[in-house]
């Protein structure tokens, strides 16, 4: 059993471990990746990729940032986890910090993505039986179609996407799907008084970076207003920094501050992070309220053994400091937009991308060729065999994330990379 622990293995190896001992729930990219710098991963036989990826958007400060592993270093030696049945030193420092970072009153921390989506449920919901005085468990939460949550039992329950949801019901009820980026649909939902809340996410990531109109998340919010309902923005992918700014509800603006003093930001009622908040080094979420609706969960009806443990809060101010000091967003802005004018000309000299879209360094390409088609799949290896790791979205899209600690000499290497393979592309 040591044995296995001690082996120096090749990828192939590592490949063929992982198929026979680990469940099937993903199809990765055959590629084993063992050591990580900034912008670039290595594989087990020590070639160099540029990470295009960034572990779905986790990963915006760059691999191994120093102050972040220091970080999370020295907190681990000092105290791991406490548990929330006590105190701890870290987690009022880091309570205060990111509740001003983000320009709300409260945070509960979680661990997970989807621990924060249900945390951000259960809050609303609360919300709605205590303050806006919607008749025992009739509450009804709005979604998007082809969103992206996570993958509890709760969350996929209300997915679109048939591989996410089919065979695994009966789904947990309250939830209604309406059409992304409509307005008007939404407007007819919210009719219904028992409607207490709307989540959506500003740009839907792993739906292949579906883009909605620069006027649809702003009209959200007003609606929702109008109709006492809460906007919950799942910014889980779209935050810290990835689209351009600090979050995607900040619009065009790309000051250091998530804040009301921009015409251009969208306040949500509840904000939901995860991914970035640790820069990936660690596992950290956080759901974001002010007192009016954060202070209906009461001691004991909620919590996370993990959730607030002073490592993560040690690593996600490292992380968000990072973010600020070496300005990603304004950083994430620029190279985003000499991206998609570099991809836009890659569209027009290839027919095999057909349009091109994304806000700041969340980007994607559409590949001409059916959603069942490998083709996409394809471009990826011969993206990860001309040194460049990009993964699929729903079929025949593919998306470009790269870590936004990437200078722009870089991002012009990796541009001529998805150039050649596009163009020397066979099918
Ligand atoms: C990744 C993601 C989640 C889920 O996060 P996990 O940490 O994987 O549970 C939820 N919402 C969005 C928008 C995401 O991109």
């Amino acid at each position: 059993m040591a044995e296995v622990m001690e082996t120096r293995l090749t990828s192939e190896q590592a490949m063929e471990l992982e198929n026979k001992h680990g469940a099937h729930n993903y199809h990765p990219l055959p590629v084993v990746l063992d050591r990580g710098e900034g912008v670039f991963v290595w594989d087990l036989e020590g070639k160099k990729y540029y990470d295009f990826l960034s572990a779905y958007s986790a990963v915006n400060q760059g691999h191994g940032h120093p102050r972040i592993v220091g970080a999370m270093t020295a907190q681990a030696q000092k105290l791991a986890l406490t548990s929330r049945a006590f105190y701890n030193s870290v987690l009022g420092k880091y309570e205060k910090y990111v509740t001003e970072y983000f320009g709300f009153e409260k945070v509960l921390p979680m661990n997970s993505g989807a621990e924060a989506v249900e945390t951000a449920i259960k809050v609303c919901r609360k919300w709605g039986y205590e303050k806006k005085g919607v008749e025992a468990d009739k509450a009804k939460i709005l979604v998007a179609s082809e969103n992206f949550h996570g993958r509890t039992t709760t969350i996929i329950s209300f997915s679109t996407d048939p591989d996410s949801r089919g065979g695994f019901g009966p789904y947990t009820p309250g939830f209604e799907i309406i059409p992304y980026n409509d307005t008007a649909a939404l407007a007819t939902a919210l009719e219904d008084p028992n409607v207490v809340g709307f989540m959506v996410e500003p740009i839907q990531g792993e739906a292949g970076v579906n883009t909605p109109d620069d006027s649809y998340i702003p009209e959200v919010a007003k609606l929702c207003r109008a109709k006492n309902v809460l906007f919950i923005a799942d910014e889980i992918q779209t935050g810290i920094a990835r689209t351009g700014a600090l979050l995607a509800v900040c619009g065009n603006c790309t000051c250091e501050a998530a804040c009301e003093r921009q015409a251009t930001y969208t306040r949500p009622d509840i904000l939901i992070l995860g991914k970035a908040i640790s820069g990936g080094c660690y596992p950290v979420s956080a759901v974001l309220a002010d007192d009016e609706i954060m202070m209906v969960i009461k001691p004991g009806e909620h919590g996370s053994t993990f959730g607030g443990n002073p490592i993560a809060g040690e690593v996600a101010m490292a992380a968000l400091e990072v973010v600020k000091d070496e300005k990603l967003a304004q950083n994430a802005r620029k190279l985003g937009n000499i991206f998609r004018a570099e991809m836009e000309k890659l569209s027009n000299d290839s027919d095999l991308v057909t349009l091109v879209r994304g806000r700041g360094l969340l980007n994607a390409v559409v590949i001409n060729d059916t959603p069942e088609s490998s083709t996409a799949w394809d471009i990826c290896v011969a993206l990860k065999d001309n040194g460049l790791l990009a993964k699929p979205t729903h079929g025949n899209i593919i998306r470009f994330a790269p870590p936004l600690v990437m200078t722009e000499e870089q991002l012009m290497e990796c541009v001529a990379i998805i150039r050649k393979t596009i163009l020397e592309f066979k099918k």
